[in-house]
């Protein structure tokens, strides 16, 4: 077939990509890159990295780009001047023009890869316009959970996960709609690489440096979540979003470790079945499956050689070492508000531990005191969530300077 002229019976999708200059957007546009004739890119968004996104506008002729402030806009429009002259992009400003990209008219598919709870009125958004939403972004669904669910069931919009685990159990159940054990299924089984300090003397974790925490054996991300899978709040969130995307409880969802990272998750049911998916760790697969689903398409990730890999290791998960998987579950199980609370906490305290206010041992214990502290509200809104938030990370400032102190 001629390369030359569009095949009709590929439908050209159009993307606005939340987060492009990030660890998952980087990867969503390599696949894109290799798909000129199913994906066009129509917007791209950044918060500082305005040299990386300046590029990324050239290369893909987005029609917009968004950044958080105005000084971040100047540069970018003199960057695209300079290296982009024939470029047509038109550069907004702030969280409305998040929003105002995730929602237009023209956009099929958004890809929400913003880290944290910045990313929650933008995905929102996407599933109030009746999007084909990849959610990368896991916060945004902890902390809305019954909100983005029922928003996306009102709005006919389509939540397909890219988070590896996530990706592997939607792969792994069967296709139709209904209830987990109207299909048969026992468990949802999330793994966990363990993260940097599987086997580290828990006495030594007073000591973890960022630089140490963000050394994932198995795959580079972005630094928030490098931490939180060496902390495995990381897999307290997942728990949390499995519940919500899966309509399971948190009791049907285990959790374990497997440390080569090649089984993504797996999926029990009652007749002793058990159906996983398997890859090299690469979040090309996950994002190609999302974007293209239910068709298949090249994600340019290496085949994985089973032979070479050669032995696959499994363990419980051990709540003593990793308290923040103990606190997940109590949040979701409080419910309300409870989930957005310990995502605020955390992200306040991871952020505090990258700029060296925390040790990394302090991290579970102040989520575990602010989730403590707040008893949960109700979560009926996008108001009443952002406010859950705020609060927490109030509380959170309040709890650290308390520890500080001690
Ligand atoms: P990252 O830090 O590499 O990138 C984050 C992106 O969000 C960047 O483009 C950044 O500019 C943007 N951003 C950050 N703060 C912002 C703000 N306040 N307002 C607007 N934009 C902002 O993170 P990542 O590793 O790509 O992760 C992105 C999301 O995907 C996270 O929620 C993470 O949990 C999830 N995820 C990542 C991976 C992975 O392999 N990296 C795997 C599964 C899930
Ligand atoms: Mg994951």
């Amino acid at each position: 077939m001629s390369g030359h002229f569009p095949d009709p019976s590929v439908p050209m999708r159009t993307l606005t990509l939340l987060g492009a200059t990030g660890s998952i957007g980087r990867s969503t546009l390599e696949v894109v890159a290799l798909h000129p004739e199913r994906y066009r890119v129509f917007a791209l968004s950044a918060h500082r990295n305005v040299k990386l996104l300046a590029q990324q506008c050239a290369r893909f002729q987005a029609r917009y780009a968004v950044v958080s402030h105005w000084q971040e806009a100047d540069q970018l429009q003199q960057l695209l001047r300079q290296q982009a002259p024939a470029s047509t992009t038109e550069v907004l400003v702030g969280a409305e023009a998040l929003c105002t990209v995730a929602a237009h008219a023209q956009v099929d598919v958004v890809m929400a890869a913003i880290v944290g709870a910045a990313g929650l009125p933008s995905t929102l958004a996407a599933a109030q316009a009746g999007k084909r939403i990849l959610l990368a972004n896991k916060e945004a669904l902890v902390m809305s959970g019954a909100l983005m669910m029922h928003t996306v069931h009102q709005h006919g919009a389509t939540l397909l996960p890219v988070d590896s685990e996530h990706n592997a159990v939607f792969q792994s159940l069967p296709p139709a709609p209904g209830q987990l054990c109207s299909k048969g299924v026992a468990r949802i089984i999330l793994t966990a690489s363990g993260g940097p300090f599987l086997h580290s003397p828990l006495s030594s974790l007073a000591q973890v440096t960022p630089q140490q925490a963000c050394k994932h054996p198995n795959w580079s991300m972005g630094q928030k979540i490098s931490v939180d899978s060496a902390t495995m709040m990381n897999k307290g969130l997942e728990l949390i979003e499995a519940c919500w995307l899966f309509d399971a409880r948190p009791e049907q969802v285990d959790i374990l470790i497997h440390p080569q990272s090649i089984i993504h998750s797996l999926v029990s049911y009652v007749d002793g079945s058990v159906i996983a998916q398997l890859g090299n760790p690469d979040m090309r697969t996950p994002i190609a499956h999302a974007l293209a689903w239910p068709e298949r398409i090249e994600a340019g990730v290496a085949p994985l050689d089973l032979a070479a890999v050669a032995s696959l290791q499994f363990q419980r998960l051990d709540m003593d070492r990793f308290p923040a998987v103990r606190l997940a579950i109590q949040a979701m199980t409080r419910g309300g508000t409870s989930p957005a609370i310990l995502n605020a906490a955390n992200e306040m305290a991871v952020e505090a531990f990258l700029q060296g206010r925390l040790r990394f041992d302090q991290i579970a214990l102040l989520n575990e005191r602010v989730l403590a502290q707040l008893p949960p509200t109700s979560a009926d809104s996008l108001q009443q969530i952002l406010a859950a938030d705020a609060l927490a990370r109030q509380e959170a400032a309040v709890q650290m300077a308390r520890m500080k102190a001690a």
